[in-house]
């Protein structure tokens, strides 16, 4: 499955502050998406991405990113988050908050686990989060790692492009534009010279030009 159209927004916003730890929740979820974000549109998805740096209240904040999505033509709504328990230096894990898109969500979570050496808790079906029962379009919420986990923040960082590769991929499919790596160019396409056939058969007085000279 691939998306031509998703909309990616980031958790919370710059006043509405979400969990912190090691890592900072809004920080993170802005860099990520907009990195998930520039992975899609190599893979030609029409990519909108959304961070709420006006609200002041959660309710405010919570209605400002669910009508932003929901004011876009778009196949997929995407929120991303980092979750938060007890401060602890244990892996934690990555998962995939959901309403309906249960395949969707588990296919997300393992690709976001295997790309960053993460647990993979899988696919949660949850029914009280307002971005998943406000966005209109299929969504999923993701929860990338846990901020107040040293190791889950130690692997995000050092896995930080793979796992917005990995997103991507899941999102847009796998066919990336190959671009040759930098210092390196490609070769030069064998090229033919150039040739002209003319076969015409005229009678009278003509004149032909070829490349601005006449050719008599
Ligand atoms: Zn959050």
């Amino acid at each position: 499955m691939s998306y031509d159209r998703v909309v990616i927004s980031s958790g919370h916003g710059k006043y509405v502050r979400g969990a912190s730890g090691v890592l900072d929740e809004v920080d993170e979820a802005g860099r990520a998406v907009e990195q998930v974000a520039d992975e899609l549109r190599q893979r030609d998805a029409e990519v909108t991405t959304y961070h709420d740096d006006v609200s002041q209240s959660q309710s405010e904040n919570l209605n400002r990113i669910v009508d932003f999505h929901n004011s876009k033509q778009r196949d997929l709504d995407v929120s991303v988050h980092f979750n938060a328990y007890v401060e602890t230096d244990k892996p934690m894990g990555t998962e995939v908050l959901f309403v309906t898109q249960s395949a969707l969500a588990g296919e997300m979570s393992s690709a976001i686990a295997e790309a960053g050496d993460l647990i993979d808790r899988g696919a949660k079906k949850r029914t009280d989060l307002f971005f998943l029962n406000n966005t209109e379009m299929p969504s999923i919420l993701i929860e990338t790692c846990f901020v107040d986990s040293e190791a889950d923040a130690a692997t995000y960082q050092a896995q930080f492009s793979s796992i917005c590769d990995a997103i991507a991929s899941v999102l847009g499919g796998s066919q990336e534009v190959v671009e040759p790596p930098p210092g390196q160019t490609e070769p030069p396409p064998d090229k033919a010279p150039p040739t002209l056939r003319l076969d015409v058969e005229v009678t009278g007085e003509i004149a032909i030009i070829i490349n601005g000279v006449p050719v008599t």
